[in-house]
Formats: C-alpha cells, sequence, structure tokens
C-alpha cells in the first residue's frame, strides 16, 4: 500500500518539476505558469529555472536572460584586484538585476550553471537556490507559488537541493513511454525515496505524461504509474502550436490562447494548483523492470 500525505500549506507552495533532459520540463513549467497567471488567483507566482541549459524561463520573458551564477562571477571578476575597496558583494539590488518580471508578471529567474567543463552543475544550482532564500527574493516579490524547473538526469546533491528541507514539498516528473525518459522518472522516485528517509517531507505528486507518439504511450504511461504507485496528472498530446509559439518566443497560453493545447495546459495549471496529495512512490527495481512495462504492449 503506498503512502499518501497531504501537501504541507506553505507559503510559498513551492513545487519541482524534474524529467529526463529535452523531455520537455521548461516547456511544461513555462505553460504551468502561464495557465496559473491567467486563472484570476491572486497568488504572485514565480518560476526558477534549474538546468545549466538556462533556458527555462525564455517564453515567459521573450529571450533567453543572465543567470544568478553569471552575476556571481561577475561580482566575482569585479572585486579582483579591487584593494582600495574591498571585495565587491551580492546585495538585493544587484541580485534584483537577474529577476526578470514575465509574462502576465510571473516573476522569473535562472539559477544557470559553470561554463562547460568546468565545475559541478549541481553545485551551481544549489548555490543559487540558497542564495533566493537568504536574499528573502520570495518574500519581496510576494511570492505565492513557486516552480523550480529542474534536470533529472543526475539527482546529485545540487539537483536535489529543490527537493530538500524547506524547498520543494511536491514532485512532479514529466515523462513519456519511451524506455529512458522512464527509468530516469524511477531515478528521480529513487531519489525522492532517498532524501524522504533524510526525514524530509518531500512526495511525488504525480507524473505528466508530454507525448511523444511512441505506440500505446498512454497505457505504458499508465502501466508505470500503476506499478510505481503514483497518479499519472495529465496526458499531455504532442502539438505543433508548441514550436510555432516556441519560435515566437511565447508559451501557448500567449500565442494561441484559443488553441485546444492552450485549454490542455489549463486544465493541467488546474490540476496542479488544486492537487492536495504527495506519495511516497514504489520506484521499480532498475532498467530490466522499466523496460518489463514497456513489454506489457510492445513486443
Ligand atoms: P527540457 O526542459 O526537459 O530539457 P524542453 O521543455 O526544453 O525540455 O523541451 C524540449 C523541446 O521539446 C522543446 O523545445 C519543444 O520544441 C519540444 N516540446 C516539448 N513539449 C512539447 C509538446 N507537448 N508538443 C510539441 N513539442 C514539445
Ligand atoms: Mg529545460
Amino acid at each position: 500500500m503506498i503512502e499518501r500525505f497531504e501537501v504541507p500549506k506553505e507559503v510559498p507552495r513551492k513545487i519541482a518539476i524534474y524529467g529526463k533532459a529535452g523531455i520537455g520540463k521548461s516547456i511544461t513549467s513555462s505553460h504551468i505558469s502561464a495557465a496559473l497567471s491567467e486563472m484570476g488567483e491572486k497568488v504572485g507566482l514565480m518560476q526558477v529555472g534549474c538546468d545549466p541549459k538556462r533556458d527555462s524561463i525564455a517564453l515567459l520573458c521573450g529571450g533567453i536572460m543572465p543567470t544568478v551564477l553569471e552575476k556571481l562571477r561577475m561580482i566575482e571578476s569585479d572585486s579582483l584586484g579591487d584593494e582600495d575597496t574591498g571585495p565587491v558583494e551580492l546585495t538585493d539590488v544587484k541580485l534584483d538585476e537577474v529577476i526578470f518580471s514575465g509574462y502576465n508578471g510571473i516573476v522569473c529567474c535562472e539559477a544557470g550553471g559553470p561554463r562547460p567543463g568546468m565545475g559541478c552543475a549541481g553545485r551551481g544550482v544549489l548555490v543559487a537556490i540558497n542564495i533566493l532564500d537568504e536574499f528573502k527574493v520570495y518574500e519581496r516579490n510576494n511570492v505565492g507559488f513557486a516552480i523550480f524547473d529542474v534536470l533529472g538526469d543526475v539527482v546529485c546533491g545540487g539537483f536535489a537541493q529543490p527537493m530538500r528541507a524547506g524547498q520543494a514539498h511536491e514532485i512532479y516528473i514529466v515523462t513519456c513511454g519511451e524506455i529512458l525518459a522512464l527509468y530516469i522518472s524511477n531515478e528521480i522516485m529513487r531519489a525522492v525515496n532517498r532524501i524522504r528517509s533524510e526525514g524530509v517531507n518531500v512526495g511525488l505528486a504525480g507524473l505528466i505524461d508530454n507525448q511523444r507518439n511512441v505506440p500505446f504511450e498512454r497505457e505504458i504511461v499508465e502501466e508505470f504509474a500503476r506499478r510505481t504507485g503514483v497518479p499519472v496528472i495529465l496526458h499531455v498530446p504532442r502539438s505543433p502550436k508548441v514550436q510555432e509559439a516556441e519560435i515566437m518566443c511565447k508559451t501557448v497560453i500567449e500565442a494561441f490562447p484559443e488553441s485546444d493545447q492552450a485549454l490542455v495546459y489549463r486544465s493541467l495549471a488546474r490540476k496542479v494548483y488544486e492537487n492536495q496529495y504527495i506519495y511516497a512512490p514504489a520506484p521499480l527495481n532498475g532498467l530490466d523492470e522499466v523496460v518489463d512495462v514497456v513489454r506489457t504492449y510492445i513486443h
């Protein structure tokens, strides 16, 4: 029997969207943010990109934006050789230069990553997220609901940070019917349980099936969800409208508000917003069992 817990009532409510690289985390996060911003709730929204790819907030801000880690690097290089004035420090004002007001007033921030080939990307996320807390960015921007868009291929300390104490309690995994996406989803579930075993109140809210149009996709994702004991929040169809809007650097909600895909994202946003439960998942035993799920439908 899978354990179910109520989502803790906290302000801001923080949720994290995990999943394999390229599965559609940023698209899904941005569309949930954009749809929520139109739902008339008077809750301040924030989206935090936690992937060195740093394109999480691009569709909400109309382009790729500077990151927290870039800001830190600039401050560090300013302070080098500046013995007269002493080291330059990060301040609220400087941090605000990498906090943006995006579509419909959504507060947007990109953690960023180290230069390619240098340092650990996960550590960068850890540093950036701690800075948001330390400088009370949520309070200063009246944030009531924050979405963390996090890479899940490696759930190292840094990428696990949004799940740790005081951060997101509610985890959503973006997946599809492909074996690799399901395998990574399973690894993320293991990370959730590992962090739970450290006494942290975190759980899986469910899976978001961002469809790739593989055969029996809906059935495969449903079966994976059944075996791991977590709900499927929604099956999101693949739609060319997403790419058309992406080229305009917009979400479908903004570019094609009357489209079927916009309706899908509104429904997804409502389900996420109204969600009340998180689960301690029952991950499968490695790749073999993941393949076995797919074999139920494809021989
Ligand atoms: P991630 O953040 O997980 O690395 P993205 O959100 O950037 O992945 O998605 C990768 C690409 O997949 C996007 O650039 C977009 O073109 C495409 N994509 C994602 N979801 C959909 C969808 N539902 N329909 C069509 N294209 C999609
Ligand atoms: Mg992304």
